[in-house]
């Protein structure tokens, strides 16, 4: 039985929770999905999905209901997208609680405010993808230990470190599968 838990305290976590089910189902595995609200909630999780949102908010939300301790002391595995890759950094250009638990630095708002939002096609780790930025970060600076998965000319949008993975972008936006079920087998 594999655990998959949506971290819902602020943001799109919906549109996770819906894409993450497709990606489970597709997998045919047994599987619970839980929405994570509380350091309760966090600790059944055998992997967990931060969303796009505010990262200021998200991270204030994570240290003040514990969830952040249970995810470091359990190690959690995390996929987070737009903000959630915000706060899977060790650095950004804000002072905001981090979970810093990928050796990168990013920047918020790299693209531009929510007008310049934009979709683009992308390649990742293989596969061509639609990308959906809207207020996207971009990291300026990985670590040895983190691979990059994807790029816009030389702007990273996708890292991975172990089995933590960071996108710019918002798959969950779209009906594609693809990357949810890559980051659930990752954590099987
Ligand atoms: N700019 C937001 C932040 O840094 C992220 C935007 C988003 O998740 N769509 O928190």
């Amino acid at each position: 039985m594999i655990r998959i838990g949506i971290l819902n305290l602020q943001g799109d976590a919906s549109e996770h929770f819906q894409i993450s089910k497709k990606a489970l189902e597709n997998l045919k595995v047994e599987y619970q999905l839980l929405n994570v609200r509380t350091a309760e909630d966090a600790s059944q999780c055998n992997g967990i999905i931060i969303s796009g949102g505010e990262s200021t908010v998200i991270g204030k939300l994570m240290v003040e209901n514990r969830i952040k301790d249970i995810i470091l002391q359990n190690k959690i595995p995390i996929f987070g997208t737009c903000a959630g890759m915000v706060l899977l950094a060790k650095e950004t250009d804000y002072e905001q609680p981090l979970l810093e638990l990928m050796d990168m630095k990013v920047k918020r708002n790299a693209f531009g405010r929510q007008k310049d939002s934009f979709e683009q096609e992308i390649d990742i780790l293989g596969g061509k993808y639609t990308g959906v930025f809207i207020r996207a970060p971009a990291i300026e600076k990985v670590g040895e230990d983190v691979q990059i998965i994807s790029k816009i000319d030389d702007i990273i949008i996708g890292v991975k470190q172990g089995k933590n993975m960071a996108l710019a972008f918002h798959p969950e936006l779209t009906e594609d599968t693809r990357l949810h079920e890559y980051f659930i087998k990752e954590v099987l």
